[in-house]
């Protein structure tokens, strides 16, 4: 079996993976989704000049000399509430009342907020001078007719489903999520719900992954535990053939009862088969079944999520048309010396905490793959490259960021 690096294993596995296929959602629901066509508005956003305060659409040419003392007096034609067209063009000598968001008359070329003026009948005195333009929206400054005002693979956001409203989109295209199909394997586990006896654990790996699946977006489908012999993988994976992506936990190692690869090319499956070297890993089995993507996860709780981290994650992310495949990786300064054998990328369970100028990183403790209990007190992966031996206290080192909360006790709040 050949060791390969962590990078090398990614690309290999990311080079054969496809985009889903498209599905038209209705706007809410797509919600974290990632857009399969480029939208374009319509119409121009605002659709006319419209007024960015209440006050007086004015004509700012004869009011430069306004002020407290030398008020210029108008005589009011309209009110134009937010929602109505105008009826009227300011001439000279001339105002509109005007609302927060109604459109700008004919004739006017600014608004005079409502502040600097005083109402008198169907006049109003003028106290200040106005710029050209002030106050007002222009049409068109933030959407264009015609123009792409969202790129295909963008991600909905809260802000994108407001600008997809604005150009009046209930719905949209966007990429299928993945169905994910997780069979955990071992003699030694028990499913939730099922007795324990003294012989036995908990299978936790098919929930953490599952969760971890439908962080990424896609939709988990259990296939529960198989024990190990051929025919109960065989016939457990075999309602999971249908699904987008598969992944096994466990029973890809080198084992009297590490059946999983060979059950996988009875199916069909094309494996490759690796030792990568990192840690927690290592093991580590990918194939194709067709156009789907296959893992075998090493069995290892910890290690199977932070395969599932390095590797399942950006192919779900590739898979859903998303552009950024991978966590964020910040600089943080290692509050703890390190050592570790050199020869693997090792991914430390680590807590990182901000604080006003810069991130500080210590490791939860223990690092044994069984240890879960550390994952959940982790909010990252501290990255310590394969060629060190050791890092010192107070050196520069990389953190790759679990989407957890990060405290920071120099703000309010902590
Ligand atoms: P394996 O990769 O099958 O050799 O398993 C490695 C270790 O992970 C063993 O100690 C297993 O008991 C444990 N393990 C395997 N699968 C699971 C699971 N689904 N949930 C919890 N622990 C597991
Ligand atoms: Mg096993």
């Amino acid at each position: 079996m050949a060791t390969i690096p962590v990078k090398k294993a990614l690309e290999a596995i990311l080079d054969h993976v496809q985009r889903m296929g498209t599905e038209k959602m209705d706007l809410l629901h797509s919600l974290g989704r990632v857009l399969a066509e480029p939208v374009v508005s319509v119409r121009d956003h605002p659709p006319w000049n419209s007024s960015a305060m209440d006050g007086y659409a004015v004509r700012h040419g004869e009011l430069s000399q306004a002020s407290e003392q030398r008020p210029v007096l108008l005589e009011v034609i309209e009110e134009i509430a937010a929602g109505v067209l105008p009826q009227k063009t300011v001439l000279p000598g001339q105002a509109s009342r005007i609302m927060t968001g109604a459109p700008v008359p004919e004739g006017a070329d600014a608004v005079i907020r409502v502040e600097d003026t005083r109402a008198e009948g169907k006049r109003v005195r003028i106290l200040e001078a106005v710029e050209s333009g002030e106050n007002v929206r222009l049409r068109g400054e933030d959407l264009r007719a015609g123009n792409v005002v969202l790129a295909q693979n963008s991600v909905i956001g809260p802000a994108e489903v407001g600008l997809l409203a604005s150009v009046g989109r209930s719905y949209v295209q966007v990429y299928q999520r993945p169905r994910v199909a997780i069979l955990a394997t071992g003699n030694e586990l028990a499913d939730l719900g099922e007795a324990i006896s003294l012989d036995k654990i908990m299978n936790s790996n098919g929930y953490a992954v599952a969760a971890q699946v439908i962080e990424a977006g896609g939709v988990p489908v259990l296939l529960g535990v198989a024990k190990d012999t051929r025919e109960e993988l065989s016939n457990r994976l075999t309602p999971g053939l249908s699904a987008d992506l598969i992944l096994i936990s466990g029973g890809v190692s080198v084992g009297e009862y590490d059946f999983v690869k060979e059950v996988l090319g009875e199916l069909g499956v094309t494996m490759a088969f690796w030792k990568v070297a990192m840690k927690p890993g290592e093991p580590l089995a990918f194939g194709m079944l067709k156009a789907k993507p296959v893992f075998g996860l090493p069995g290892n709780p910890v290690s199977t999520m932070v395969t599932f981290e390095q590797f399942v994650r950006p192919v779900l992310r590739k898979m859903q048309g998303h552009t950024l495949l991978f966590r964020p990786v910040i600089e943080a300064i290692l509050m703890e010396r390190v050592t570790k054998n050199p020869g693997k990328t090792h991914f430390l369970r680590a807590v990182v905490r901000k604080t006003e100028d810069r991130y500080e990183v210590w490791t939860t403790g223990s690092q044994s793959s069984g240890v879960l209990t550390s994952m959940v007190k982790a909010n990252g992966l501290l990255i310590f490259p394969s060629e060190a031996g050791e890092m010192e206290k107070g050196r520069t080192v990389q953190v790759q960021l679990l989407g957890k909360d990060i405290s920071d006790p120099s703000v309010p709040g902590h």
